[in-house]
């Protein structure tokens, strides 16, 4: 099929296609940026444009565009077989990958339920921790703790354990009630008026150690992303937070789900971010990096003690019963096991630090903006939260879209960016060079300045 001109392109993705999270009436009124190809850290549309892609294609990408070793893996794949099923079949990379996958994660989790999307493998995770608890006699633990600011996902029950009323309010009525605790948002805490991190950090932990004391006997899980939450804001958990968060649902016998989607494979600097503090979850999600970006891929990792209490005849109904057409696809598989092979050969997490502090350097000198509020860092992530007022934090009105109009000027510097409201984000693919990372920041800076300080 010839390629068709930008022109066409425009016209048949504004007739025909209905993009997520946005609001269709502006997309219609400006052409689209048609992207066509991908070189490394960079987007080419088709008009032969470059951007640099500073958001990893929404979080997923790793290894760069178009790797040569990954493009690879899949073409050999396609040759051999496309997909066959885990309903009665066992495919050879699906188990090489779950192999792969419990040597590189936290110790203790030992298993691998595949799916293929991040919304997914929370949700199964929830249904995983609901039915556990049934299965041992725990039959009143039927609820779930969530955190303010939290994102998880679209499907309804991800939706349930979200806490973004932007996104989840209207949907209210369809979902699950949770047991709402804090988010340590520095910036904004409302426990810790004094914006001091430390102290943030223990009210919020105080506050969840109250609602789980007195919710103990009804708690089934607790489905926190480890270190930062990523849609709420790239916010940025104080040290420590995690390995007390695990500690409390010990002490009260809570399943701790970690959704390591956006911060797993190599995002915070070590392959998971619940490594950073020793913390094994009792049921992990993983997505987005697990196939580098390149194909939807999903697992939900869990111990042994949650494997367990699903085994029983089958008259029992200990079965999971929850699995999707596409669980386990083999090119999926091998695309993410090229993925790992390319953290091995390239020494990718070895190669992170001086980037992670050029990243640190960059963010910290961009608190000097007259409108830039806070700015948050985890690793190769980063949050620039833009404010109307510095003194007294206000925010800028949402229907400014002060974020949105920044990202838009980045594109005339060649940046491909996308904000979480009033937060610019930072999220390279982890390949990235010093001087992308150089490029992608001066672009950054220079529009922030553009917008905010015209
Ligand atoms: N959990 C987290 C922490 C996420 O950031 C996301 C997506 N941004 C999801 C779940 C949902 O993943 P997906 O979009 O693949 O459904």
């Amino acid at each position: 099929m010839p390629d068709l001109d930008t022109k066409t392109l425009q016209e048949y993705d504004r007739k025909y296609v209905w993009h997520p999270f946005t609001q269709m009436r502006d997309w219609e009124a400006e052409p689209p940026v048609v992207i066509t190809r991908g070189e490394g850290c960079y987007l080419v549309d088709s008009d032969g444009n470059r951007y640099l892609d500073g958001v990893a294609s929404i979080w997923t990408n790793v290894h760069g565009h178009c790797r040569r070793e990954i493009n690879d893996a899949i073409k050999a794949q396609v040759d051999r077989i496309e997909h066959s099923t885990q309903l009665g079949l066992a495919n050879d990379q699906a188990a090489i990958l779950a192999k792969r996958l419990v040597e590189i994660a936290p110790a203790g989790l030992c298993k691998v339920f595949y799916s293929d999307n991040g919304s997914t493998a929370v949700e199964i995770g929830i249904k995983m921790a609901f039915q556990y608890q049934q299965h041992r006699g725990a039959t009143r633990k039927t609820k779930f703790i969530s955190f303010v600011n939290a994102y998880h996902g679209d499907t309804i029950g991800a939706v349930s354990v979200g806490g973004i009323d932007l996104f989840h309010g209207v949907f209210r009525p369809l979902l699950f009630p949770t047991i709402l605790a804090p988010s340590p948002y520095c910036y904004r805490c409302e426990l810790c008026p004094e914006q001091d991190s430390d102290m943030c950090g223990r009210l919020c932990l105080a506050e969840l150690e109250r609602l789980m004391a007195a919710h103990a006997d009804e708690t089934a899980g607790l489905v926190i992303e480890p270190l930062v939450q990523g849609a709420g804001g790239m916010i940025v958990h104080p040290p420590g937070f995690l390995k007390r968060v695990r500690e409390l649902c010990d002490r009260h016998d809570i399943l701790m789900i970690a959704d390591e989607v956006a911060v797993g494979f190599g995002r915070t600097g070590t392959m998971f971010a619940c490594q950073q503090e020793g913390v094994t979850p009792d049921i992990m999600a993983l997505s987005k990096g697990i196939t580098a970006g390149y194909l939807p891929l999903a697992a939900t990792m869990a111990t042994q003690k949650v494997y367990d209490a699903f085994l029983g005849d089958y008259r029992e109904l200990k079965t999971f019963f929850h699995g999707h057409t596409f669980t386990g696809n083999p090119i999926a598989c091998a695309t993410a096991l090229a993925s790992l092979d390319l953290f091995e050969t390239d020494r990718l997490l070895d190669s992170l630090p001086p980037k992670i502090d050029y990243l640190r350097a960059r963010l910290t000198a961009l608190e000097e903006l007259s409108h830039v509020g806070n700015v948050r860092q985890c690793g190769m992530l980063g949050g620039i939260e833009l404010v109307r007022n510095k003194a007294d934090k206000k925010p800028y009105p949402w229907e400014e879209r002060v974020g949105m109009r920044v990202c838009q000027e980045a594109k005339k510097h060649g940046l491909f960016l996308r904000p979480l409201g009033n937060t610019i984000v930072v999220f390279p693919p982890l390949v990235i060079t010093l001087d992308e990372l150089k490029f992608l920041m001066d672009g950054i800076e220079t529009s922030i300045r553009a917008v905010t300080d015209p």
